[in-house]
């Protein structure tokens, strides 16, 4: 059975992200006992990300916590290949606690759709759990505070390509140190390593509805993901 503690790529990380046991997480609302933690190394992936949801359902490790109606955690298919990570949770996905549910979520779905998927098929989370007021980009700190629990998503799914929706995406995924910007413009549609895993970045879907002519740009990086798992191309 694969799990976290089968996927080499999970030493790269630390195991912390995951078990998150120490004094600080606790304090701060996020735990994982023993029996969570030995049930993690038998079971599937829906049931480690199920514990590993379970264990921050109380989060308050950054200020996001004050203002959030729901955590949204993520959904989709454990089993995918394939995962998008977004920047944050927007109004109406802070309602519903589910990603991607608004207008840019429509035309990920779409988008996803036009690659022979469905939403069903691949797995969607974002960089921090919780909404930034007004829909503003997350801070640095929120950000450092939440990314383990992506980075611990990540390990459990192990998928083969990782897509970053617009730069606060790609930066905070790639640069979490916040020393160098990279620039979606330049980036978007080029292969990046993280720890392994295959990432390519392209526009957030909320830029593309404000610039529908780079819709052209974004669909030629989807090729590419189709390519690389081996999809079948649009005739
Ligand atoms: S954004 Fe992340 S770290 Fe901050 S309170 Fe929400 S779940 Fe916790």
């Amino acid at each position: 059975m694969s799990s976290f503690f089968n996927n080499p790529k999970a030493l790269l990380f630390g195991i912390d992200d995951i078990l998150m046991t120490d004094d600080n997480n606790r304090k701060n609302g996020s735990s994982m006992d023993s029996n969570s933690m030995e049930l993690c190394i038998n079971s599937s992936k829906k049931e480690q990300l199920d514990i590993l949801r379970n264990s921050f359902l109380n989060c308050n490790k950054c200020e996001l916590y004050k203002t959030r109606k729901n955590i949204v955690f993520g959904s989709g298919n454990p089993e995918t290949r394939l995962m998008f990570i977004g920047e944050g949770p927007g109004a109406e996905e802070d309602n519903q606690g589910l990603p991607f549910v608004g207008r840019s979520g429509q035309l990920l779905t779409k988008m996803i759709n036009a690659m022979g998927l469905n939403r069903d098929e691949v797995y969607i989370a974002n960089i921090v759990k919780c909404r930034p007021p007004s829909n503003r980009d997350p801070l640095f700190e929120e950000a450092q505070a939440c990314i383990g629990y992506l980075r611990s998503q990540i390990q459990i799914i192990n998928p083969e390509i990782i897509v970053c929706l617009g730069s606060i995406s790609l930066n905070f995924l790639l640069q979490p140190d916040g020393k160098t910007k990279l620039a979606i413009s330049k980036l978007r549609g080029t292969w990046q390593d993280f720890y392994g895993y295959k990432v390519l970045p392209t526009f957030h879907p909320a830029y593309l509805l404000r610039n529908p002519s780079k819709k052209a740009d974004a669909w030629k990086d989807l090729q590419l993901v189709m390519k690389e798992l081996g999809l079948e191309q649009p005739k």
